[in-house]
Parts: C-alpha cells; structure tokens; sequence
C-alpha cells in the first residue's frame, strides 16, 4: 500500500513522519483562490479535499492525503502574506484579538475524496507590540507560512493559548488523520521506523525542544535534545547523526559501546557526543570511559572513583536525584545531594557538571513541574555556594519534557518522540 502527501509544506511532513507510514510527498498544484461566498470552513476543507483529488487521478492506487491550512478572523482568511508589509498587517490583527487556525484534510483513492474533515483550533497571542512583530518579520520565517507565523518557530513565544489540535495548528492534525486512516483500513504504520524517517520526525522534535525553550525565556541553544537509541539498531542513531543529532544517548554500557562501534563502521559516530544515561557498575567503569563523553546517572561516589581512575583525562559526570524519594527509583535523596557533590568534587580526575533526575511515573503536569522545579532549585543552590561548574540539569523524557524545559533543563533525553516506540523491551540487556 503506498501513501502520498500531496502537500509541498515540509511542516506536514514532519508531522506524518511521526506515525512512520512510508509515504511520498508529491505537491499538488491547484487553484487556491477563494470562491465569492465561501466561508473559511467550507474554504479549507475544499482546498484539501481539491488537493487528494487532484494527486489520487494520477496515482489512483494510492492512498493521497490532501491538506490545506488558513487562520481565520471571523469571515476574513489569512493565507500566506504577499510580502513583509503583509505579514506585519497580519500578525498586528492577530495580536488584538484571537483566532482559528483551521485545518482541513482528506484521504482521496481512486480519483475520489473518501474521508474529509477538519480541525479547528482558537489561538491567542499575548499583547507582543509593534516592535517584537517587526523583529519577527525581519526574521523572515512569517514569510511562507499561513496567517505569516510558525507556532513551532520563533512564533512560540507571542503565544498565549491555544485551544484544540496542535498538530492542527502546524498544519497537519495527526489524532484526525491516525483516526480516520483507521476507519478506512489503511495499514496501521510501522515500527521500527525507516531510518529516512529518523530524519523528519528529529527535525521536528528539535523545532519543538526550541520554541520550547525560547518560550521559557532562554536561548534555543541553551538546551540540547539527546537522541536516545536505546533499543533501536545502530542503522538509526547512525541516521539521527547524519540528520544532525549531536548528542546520542544509551541506558547499558556493552550495548552503548557495541552500538558506537557499529555506527563508527558507518562513519559518523564521533560527530555526537554519547551519553550513559542509565545506571552503571563499578566493573564496567573502563568500557564506560572509553564509550561515553557524559555519565548521567551517578548516585555513589564509588563510581565516579571507578570512572577517573580508568580514564586517561578528566572524567565528567552528573549526580542522580531521586528527588520524590520514590523508592523504586536510583538517585541520592535530596537531603544527601549537598554532601555528594563535596565528595564527588574531592575525586581526583572527576568533574561533576550538574544534576540529573527521572520525572515521577503517572503524575500530572503539575506533580511533574514541581520535581523539576526542586531540582532547578538545588542546582541554583549549589552555584550560589561556589560550586559554578554545575551548569547541566538533565531533566525530561518523551512524556515530560516540556515541564522539564519550562523549569530549566539544559539536557532532554528523547527516546520515542524520535525514533518511535522501542522493539525491543527495555531491560534486555543483551
Ligand atoms: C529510556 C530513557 C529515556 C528515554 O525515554 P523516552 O520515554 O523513550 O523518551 C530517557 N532517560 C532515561 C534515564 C531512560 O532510561
């Protein structure tokens, strides 16, 4: 079965990378212009279902997603701005007052639209002004996207709310296309993901990770996205390399050492750093030394002991905190963090760079902010006493990390976002 999104917008498709259906993208040209007495609904949804036809006459096998996205203010639609001056009339009219982003799609086979629907969602900006607008606009982002921003750009922060699909509002809404495919008996996608694949769905949980982390109030550099392969074949943390990974994260030293060799082979594997995310004993202190550029997950002094004396320079690492004090979890409680990180300080050879935690299991987003927040809080503390080397909070999974952005990670471990859900389980060590 072959999927085509006939769309030119590479924002869909990194969208529909994420549920890792091999597809195609084949633009369609159509007429976009609005019809005398169309609303923005009936617009919209007309422009995608135009689009799945239009694709699905000359590949009729073919299961051809069409999709078209408009802001609308009331009976007025916002396509893409003809030019700066446009972009600026625009966002200055979608700063005083809130407006839908709607989204519409369709599923077209054999020449005829199936399916169509569309997603509806109410954004707010917060009052930006004048002068934020213009700097955006010079930016040039404003300049192919409908209602002239990117919510998943450097717009992130003029953002108050947003109310229904976000994935809708980047122009693609993922739970209405997933759900609708499933009616129509369009194979569920597939695991493990391509590695072509790999590339898309990375760029946009990168995107993610920065409007995040501007949204916060930080530079978008400020917080790194490690690409956790654990669990996938070396063919993947290879093409998240090459799609520009920088940092590579595994929970098990053999198979972390194996993986890095077999990318090694490949050609790329030290352009990223590699990250032991998971606990480590002190009897593979050597291959972890010569495999792993960070050690996440250290909660006894002996190990950091057992890392610098195998190593031929310096050793950097960072304290696990069990900050719930969750007894199925690692980490040192909260109380004893002070006094590990004098004693981690004294090992000859090792650096401690900061701190490090698993956010709590089942909690809500605010249970979860709250243990990020007494880890920022920690590391805050220790800085002010002197201890200035502690720059890294390695805070945030899949689940959870933009709570962790929000209260001020510097490093996010991202498995499944990126690569999809794991084959095989977790725990198996070989
Ligand atoms: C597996 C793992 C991750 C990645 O988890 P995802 O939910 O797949 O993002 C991050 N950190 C640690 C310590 C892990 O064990």
């Amino acid at each position: 079965m072959r999927v085509i999104l006939a769309s030119a917008s590479p924002r869909r498709a990194e969208i529909l990378a994420r549920v890792t259906w091999p597809f195609d993208v084949l633009p369609a040209a159509i007429d976009e212009r609005r019809l005398g007495d169309e609303d923005p609904e009936t617009h919209v949804r007309r422009l995608a279902r135009e689009k799945a036809i239009r694709l699905s006459r000359a590949h009729p096998e073919a299961w051809v997603l069409g999709s078209d996205t408009v802001v609308a203010q009331g009976d007025d639609i916002f396509g893409k701005p003809a030019d700066d001056a446009d972009a600026l009339r625009m966002l200055s009219r979608l700063d005083a007052a809130p407006h839908l982003v709607l989204t519409g799609f369709a599923w077209a086979r054999g020449g005829e639209a199936v399916v169509h629907d569309l997603s509806r969602s109410e954004v707010r900006f917060r009052k930006i002004g004048e002068r934020e607008i213009r700097a955006y606009v010079a930016t040039g982002e404003p300049r192919d996207k409908a209602g002239a921003y990117a919510i998943q750009g450097g717009a992130a922060r003029f953002v108050d709310s947003v109310r229904g699909s976000v994935s809708g509002v980047i122009g693609l809404p993922l739970e209405g296309v997933l759900e609708s495919a499933r009616r129509l008996g369009i194979s569920e996608p597939v695991s493990p993901l391509p590695p072509e694949a790999v590339a898309l769905r990375l760029r946009a949980v990168r995107g993610e990770v920065a409007a995040r982390t501007v949204a916060a109030g930080r530079p978008p550099e400020s917080c790194r996205l490690v690409a956790v392969t654990k669990g996938h074949p070396a063919a993947l943390a290879h093409a998240a390399i090459a799609a520009g990974a920088t940092d590579v994260g595994e929970n098990y030293v053999q198979e972390g050492a194996r993986k890095r060799a077999e990318v090694a082979a490949l050609s790329n594997a030290d352009a990223a750093r590699w990250h032991l995310i998971g606990p480590l004993q002190t009897n593979k202190a050597a291959l972890a030394v010569r495999t792993f550029d960070l050690v996440h997950a250290i909660d006894r002094v002996e190990v950091a002991a057992a890392l610098a004396k195998r190593a031929s320079g310096p050793v950097a690492g960072l304290l696990q905190v069990n900050v719930a004090r969750d007894p199925s979890k690692a980490g040192v409680p909260p109380d004893d963090v002070l006094a590990h990180v004098r004693r981690l300080a004294d090992v000859p050879g090792f650096e401690p760079r900061g701190l490090m935690t698993i956010g709590p299991l089942d909690a809500d987003a605010a249970a979860t902010r709250g243990t990020f927040a007494a880890l920022r809080q920690q590391v805050d503390e220790l800085r002010g006493m002197g201890y200035e080397r502690l720059t890294e909070l390695s805070m945030g999974m899949s689940d959870d990390y933009p709570e962790a952005i929000a209260e001020g990670a510097t490093l996010v471990r991202l498995g499944t976002a990126i690569f999809g859900p794991r084959v095989r389980p977790v725990g198996d060590r070989r």
